[in-house]
């Protein structure tokens, strides 16, 4: 009986991490990885846990502790760590930018802690299929259609969600007093970013959402990209959608001539933007397929 139970246990352990979780987690060696924690301006801290982990964005304040995603589910202490060194008050929110894993399989943990669980409703959707009715606790409470607002600690938190980009459940959060806005995975930092294909994710969504941050946002406004950072501008999103559009249309390009995958990924069509953006946890390889992936329907 307990060696079935264990056995039992392990399978469905495995289970819910392939499916919630990014294939590039099975490769993170967790326990080496420690958290730098970064003042982004009063009452406002980011935790940054290595490229592969989504960038968590905190609140503090007299109402408590607010977090813009959860990370991988391994790094939940080395998170509550980090949070006792800049509050001791409880965490009461969490909003998710999108549902991939490295931004949410912490949530179950928070909501056990008593964090009320933000997204926007097509995310909740998705995450409930996939789990399986797994932890209902991962699951966010509280959904919204377009936009919401949020006052906590004396912020305005406006959060929207831009037209189907990274995924079709994206939340862009803008913290209006400080001038912070935290996009997830919407082009910003420079890096090859995952592409959410089978997520209602796009290449051109993701080119329309960035667009769409630097109207809502402005020249002063402190980004907070899903990975890597701490903060970039508008200087960076523009690089970034320079690069976007060059590999789409080079792709379009290669599929329409009837280039298969493989002849397009050995063709090296991100090699002149490679500089600088090979520090994410996606590769020029990986990035290029998501790209075929979705401009020739073949997910
Ligand atoms: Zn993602």
């Amino acid at each position: 009986m307990p060696a079935g139970g264990t056995q039992l246990g392990a399978i469905a352990i495995l289970g819910g991490m392939c499916l919630a979780v990014h294939a590039q987690a099975q490769n993170i060696d967790f326990q080496t990885i420690e958290i730098q924690t970064v003042k982004i301006a009063d009452g406002l801290y980011l935790l940054m846990g290595g490229p592969a982990q989504g960038n968590i964005l905190v609140s503090t304040g007299g109402d408590g502790i607010l977090l813009v995603d959860t990370m991988y589910a391994p790094m939940h202490q080395k998170i509550m760590d980090a949070l006792a060194a800049i509050s001791r008050q409880p965490i009461r929110y969490v909003i998710n930018t999108h549902l991939h894993g490295d931004h949410t399989a912490g949530n179950e943990a928070m909501a056990k802690l008593g964090a009320v669980i933000v997204s926007q409703e097509n995310m909740r959707k998705r995450m409930a299929a996939q789990q399986n009715g797994g932890p209902p606790g991962a699951l966010p409470v509280i959904t919204y259609t377009d936009s919401m607002t949020l006052h906590f600690n004396g912020e305005e938190i406006y959060i929207y969600h831009p037209e189907p980009a990274h995924t079709d459940g994206d939340s862009i959060i803008y913290f209006r007093r400080a001038n912070v806005m935290h996009v997830g995975d919407v082009p910003s930092s420079l890096r090859y970013p995952n592409i959410g294909v089978t997520d209602g994710g796009s290449v051109d969504g993701m080119i329309a959402a960035a667009r769409q941050v630097m109207k809502i946002a402005n020249s002063d406004t402190k980004i907070i990209p899903g990975h890597l950072g701490p903060v970039v501008g508008f200087k960076e999103i523009q690089q970034q959608l320079e690069m976007f559009a060059a590999v789409r249309d080079r792709v379009a390009g290669a599929i329409r001539a009837g280039k298969t995958l493989q002849e397009v990924v050995a063709s090296k069509p991100t090699a002149d933007f490679d500089q600088g953006r090979l520090g994410g946890a996606i590769t020029p390889d990986r990035f290029v397929t998501l790209v075929y992936q979705d401009l020739s329907g073949k997910k």
